[in-house]
Formats: structure tokens, sequence, C-alpha cells
């Protein structure tokens, strides 16, 4: 499904008319959500028009993208207007994922939504939705065109970033030929890849390093369910000295498990219950199974919040994932979280 003329020429006029816009994203936003955010609004305030860019509470930019040019004009939340001209709001594929934002959202006059989750439920005035987008910076490079808003270095920078993340650095099912064309038009308009690289993928805390010995060391599989999971726990985050926002990448590490179709991160969250990672390499599909568990993403990388314990949470994956625990009944039971330790390797 792609998107319609009408819909491109619709978003155009929105933007192009608007005396005042406001650009977000999700909320917690990744390197697709800040990096198409903070492009399309540097490309608007270029052009002398009034823009600005937020997202939601918790105001905080996970340290892997405080590289990205434009940070450090994000407007904090509670400054946002609450009845602005027009609203754009970038890989957001339901209106809660506005968080903090819902309001303004829901105040302005006229709302956009440019998108590339196959779960998006189309709650703008207009729709740009392509689930065959490998990311919404292809979509928002297409909208700048349109708009006759160029390319900078600092533009190029933000939409290759989040070209670069949502990707997996281009190894993903959703990389195109077309995908590799973007990237080089964006690199040819001065992207230093290696300072991205570096910054995205080559730095950690070395607290963080020294946590993982302790999460990777509890990870379980489930054989039956084709599971691999690791939980991070507060009292993790607290023995180390580390922020739940350094834990993006480890999905991607948990997702290495060569026995293992989809892979679950369980972070604890300090109101209760668990923010939950999922990813699929293409057998399972993770987004209808954080759907039907009340969250939503991709068919092979999607996400939901838990409001059970561990075990009841585990067993809820592993039941929507189509077998049940009974079926691997041949590991040792699960356990509360204060004391997950190692199982089935
Ligand atoms: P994450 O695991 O947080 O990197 O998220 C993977 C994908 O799932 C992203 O496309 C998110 O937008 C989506 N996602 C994560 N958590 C949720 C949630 N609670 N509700 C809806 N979508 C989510
Ligand atoms: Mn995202
Ligand atoms: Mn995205």
């Amino acid at each position: 499904m792609s998107i319609a003329p009408q819909d491109w020429q619709a978003a155009v006029a929105a933007i192009g008319g608007a005396e005042q816009a406001v650009i977000s994203c999700h909320l917690h936003p990744d390197g697709d959500a800040l990096g198409s955010a903070l492009a399309l609004h540097r490309g608007l305030a270029k052009a002398g028009r009034r823009a600005l860019v937020s997202f939601s509470e918790p105001f905080e930019v996970a340290p892997h993208y405080r590289f990205l040019p434009g940070v450090q004009r994000l407007t904090p939340p509670e400054e946002v207007p609450r009845a602005a001209d027009l609203f754009v709001c970038f890989d957001t594929g339901s209106l809660d994922r506005l968080g903090s934002l819902v309001d303004a959202f829901e105040g302005a006059a006229r709302t956009v939504v440019v998108d590339h989750h196959a779960s998006n439920t189309r709650f703008g005035d207009v729709n740009l939705v392509d689930p065959a987008a490998p990311a919404s910076a292809v979509l928002c490079r297409e909208l700048l065109r349109r708009l006759d808003l160029p390319l900078d270095r600092e533009i190029a920078t933000d939409l290759y970033t989040a070209l670069v993340t949502d990707t997996g650095r281009f190894q993903y099912q959703s990389t195109r030929p077309e995908t590799h064309v973007l990237a080089a038009e964006l690199l040819a308009a001065g992207v230093n890849q290696y300072d991205v690289a570096k910054a995205v993928f080559e730095t950690n805390d070395i607290r963080y390093l020294r946590m993982l010995s302790d999460v990777l060391g509890r990870i379980a599989q489930v054989p039956a369910a084709s599971l691999v999971w690791t939980v991070v726990t507060l009292r993790d985050l607290q023995a180390h000295g580390i922020g739940m926002e350094a834990t993006e990448g480890l999905i991607d590490l948990v997702r290495t498990d060569g026995a293992s179709d989809v892979a679950a991160v369980l972070k604890e969250q300090p109101e209760g219950g668990f923010k939950v990672s999922l990813r699929s390499k293409g057998a399972t599909n993770v987004g209808e199974i954080a759907s039907r568990l009340g969250g939503g993403g991709h068919a092979l990388a999607a996400g939901f919040t838990s409001e059970q314990g561990l075990e009841a949470t585990v067993d809820a994956i592993v039941e929507a994932v189509g077998t049940r625990r009974a079926v691997a009944a041949d590991g040792p039971p699960l356990q509360p979280a204060s004391n997950a330790t190692a199982r089935t390797r």
C-alpha cells in the first residue's frame, strides 16, 4: 500500500500553508522518530517558517541520539501550544504514542501523520502511511522534496541516522535497492557516516557493558515457542548506576540467539510492570502479538507494556506466539524478577 497522490498534496498544502507548525514523534523516541522530526523542523526553520519540534515526557533524549543535529532546539513538551495551526507527527502508530502531547495534537487545527507502522490507526486529518517504507525518514525525505525544502548536511545526518537505525544498518528485510539510493543521496549531502556509526553503534557506557554480564547471564530460551528472552530489572540499573535508556540496543544482542526466531527483552518499570521489546527473524508476526497484548509495531519489530509480573508476562508472550508453556515443560520453572536466573541456554 503506497501513499495516494492526493494525500501527498494534502500534506504539502497543510504544511505549506501553516502559520506555526508543531513537529513531533512517538514517546521514548528512537533514531527514526527523532531524526525525521528534527529534519523537517530544520527544513522549515531554514526557510524562515515558524515551527517547533518536541516530544512527550519523559523529555529525555537517549544518549545515543544526543549528537543529532538540532537536538538542542527541542522544545519541552509543556511549552508546546495546545491550539497550534498544524501538528505533524512522525513514526507514531497511534494517538496514545504521543504521550503528554496527545492534547496538543487534539487541539491543533490540522494534523498530519507520517508513519510506516502497519498497525497505524490513521488518526490524522492527513495520513502519509506506507508500511513498505523501511523508515519514516524515507517519507520525510519525500515530503521535504515536495515542499521544496533542500537537504543540507544537518538534515541529511538526521535522516541518515533514522535510516541506518530503523533498517538495522541496512540489514533488515525492509531494505530495498531504493533504500541504498537514498543513503547515497544523504551521504553525498555531506553526512559523515562514521561519526553516526560511532555515536549510535560503537559507543556504550562501561557501566552498561558490565550490566550486560548480569542481564545476558540470565538469558533464557523457551524452545517450544522458539523464544529467547531476558529481563532488565530496576535493581540491575541501580547496581550499575545506569539508566534504562542505555538499554535500547540490548534486544539486538538477544535476538542473535541462533536457535530462536522470537526475542523479547522485558524492562521493569518504576511504576510496576514491564515494557517489552519483541523481534522476529521472519517466522513470527510479533506486531500482531504486540497488538494482541495491548501494544503495536511492525511485523518483525514491536512492543507492548505489561502490567503483570515477570512470569505472567513471559507466559502471555509464549501463549500469544501460539504455544503453551506446558509444551516446554522440560525446563526449570520461571522465577520472579528479583532472582531471575539462567535457565535453558
Ligand atoms: P522497541 O522495541 O521499543 O524498539 O519498539 C519496536 C517497535 O514497536 C517500534 O516500531 C515501536 O514504535 C513499537 N512499539 C514499542 N512499544 C510499543 C507500545 N507500547 N505500543 C505500540 N507500539 C510499540
Ligand atoms: Mn520508532
Ligand atoms: Mn520507524
